[in-house]
């Protein structure tokens, strides 16, 4: 018959073999990258193995040299949780540190299972404290930095307030040691209602820190998402769909605020000639050029997107009609006053201009969009590279 921690333990360790399982899966048909994915079923498979060594022999206690393996095998899975993780983050792996924690609990590990006289247990859980204690503060400190930085520090805490706990329970485990040196010494698989309820503790943390490196692929993964169905493929900029949400938000702080703002739409001229003379890939990389210039010249609140073909759209936020237009001038010679050079050709460009400006709440983004255009559509008229403000003539 196995006693309740047994039960307990052998379920963790199942449950290690399915997770392990489940992280060889993402690494090999998932969009996961693969290094961080094959560390972290590495993790979950040494997490296994050293409970199964724990575990490993019925009905008698486990011997000094096993429980060191199980110690020092639940370490070298954490490195392995780690190392995923800081690849995963694009962060440099550490190797060095974690030599450092691994290095002192094997010998300490060798020496309790030579000598369990001279070594006994407490010695062993102080260092395989210690070691964990900083290992899991440097990861939690590192992921923070880098997730606070990417989602803000409320997603980053509620990803990674896992970490947080196996830290507090390890602090606990270490002073019950240090306190009760001949009590805590063996812990698990010990029988009895309290390593019942650690057993449960430690079960329960092992699914929340995988859910933890879960999350953090996910939240990449919906950034990534989002980041594609924002963008342009080609420029880089807003796609249009975006543009029109941004559009429209500047629309709400001119109703709410009375919040004016302006809509530029840049079109390069002639184009067409740069695709027929040079070829296509030109065309391509005088648009991302002109993307880079716009970009370059605008302020950090503007909002650039490109609208299709050779059409590129600027929202000018809290702006009056009168730093519009000179925003607009400053945008159209960034382009006129430079070049391209594409394979040995240089390539002169110049845009034309079409502006509308916003300080009328009643009248609707897709309106004030279409004024815009009816500007643009007088500049290349009137003789191009230059800009023209929308008039009610023109409607
Ligand atoms: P205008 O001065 O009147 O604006 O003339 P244009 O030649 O710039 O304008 P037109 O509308 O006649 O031609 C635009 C060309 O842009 C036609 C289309 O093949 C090309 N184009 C649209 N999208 C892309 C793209 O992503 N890459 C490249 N290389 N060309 C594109
Ligand atoms: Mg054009
Ligand atoms: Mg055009």
């Amino acid at each position: 018959m196995l006693g309740n921690v047994a039960l307990t333990l052998w379920t963790l360790m199942l449950l290690e073999l399915l997770l392990a399982c489940g992280w060889a899966m993402a690494a090999w048909r998932l969009d996961v990258p693969r290094q961080a994915a094959a560390h972290w079923a590495a993790f979950s498979l040494g997490g296994a193995l050293s409970l199964g060594v724990l575990l490993g022999v019925p009905n008698a206690p486990a011997t000094p040299a096993a429980i060191g393996l199980s110690s020092l095998g639940t370490v070298i899975s954490l490195l392995c949780m780690r190392r995923g993780l800081l690849l995963f983050l694009r962060l440099p792996p550490a190797d060095g540190e974690a030599l450092a924690v691994a290095m002192p609990l094997a010998v300490t590990a060798a020496l309790g299972a030579g000598w369990p006289a001279v070594f006994p247990d407490v010695v062993r859980v102080v260092v395989m404290c210690t070691a964990v204690l900083w290992l899991m503060s440097r990861t939690a400190a590192q992921a923070w930095d880098a997730l606070r930085g990417e989602f803000g520090d409320t997603t980053a805490f509620a990803v990674l307030w896992p970490l947080v706990a196996c830290i507090a329970l390890v602090v606990l485990r270490l002073t019950a040691a240090l306190v009760w040196p001949d009590v805590t010494g063996r812990l698990l698989p010990a029988e009895g209602p309290f390593h019942v309820a650690l057993a449960l503790v430690l079960l329960v943390l092992t699914l929340l820190v995988h859910g933890s490196l879960a999350s953090v692929v996910l939240l990449r993964m919906v950034a990534r998402l989002r980041h594609l169905s924002q963008r342009d493929a080609l420029t880089g900029l807003f796609n249009r769909a975006e543009l029109m949400q941004q559009l429209e938000a500047r629309h709400r702080m001119l109703v709410r605020y009375g919040e004016p703002f302006a809509v530029l739409i840049i079109d390069v001229d002639h184009f067409k000639s740069v695709n027929d003379t040079l070829g296509h890939a030109a065309g391509d990389a005088v648009l991302i050029n002109v993307a880079q210039v716009l970009n370059a010249s605008a302020r950090d609140v503007d909002v650039l997107g490109r609208l299709g073909g050779e059409e590129f759209c600027v929202l000018l936020p809290h702006t009056d009609a009168a730093s519009a237009r000179l925003a607009a001038e400053r945008l159209r010679l960034a382009i006129a006053d430079g070049h391209i050079t594409w394979r040995q050709h240089a390539v002169w460009l110049t845009v034309s201009v079409g502006l509308a400006h916003g300080d009328d709440p009643d009248e609707s983004p897709s309106h004030l969009l279409e004024r815009a255009d009816q500007a643009l559509y007088q500049a290349k008229h009137s003789g191009r590279n230059r800009t023209i403000v929308w008039r009610p003539s023109f409607a």
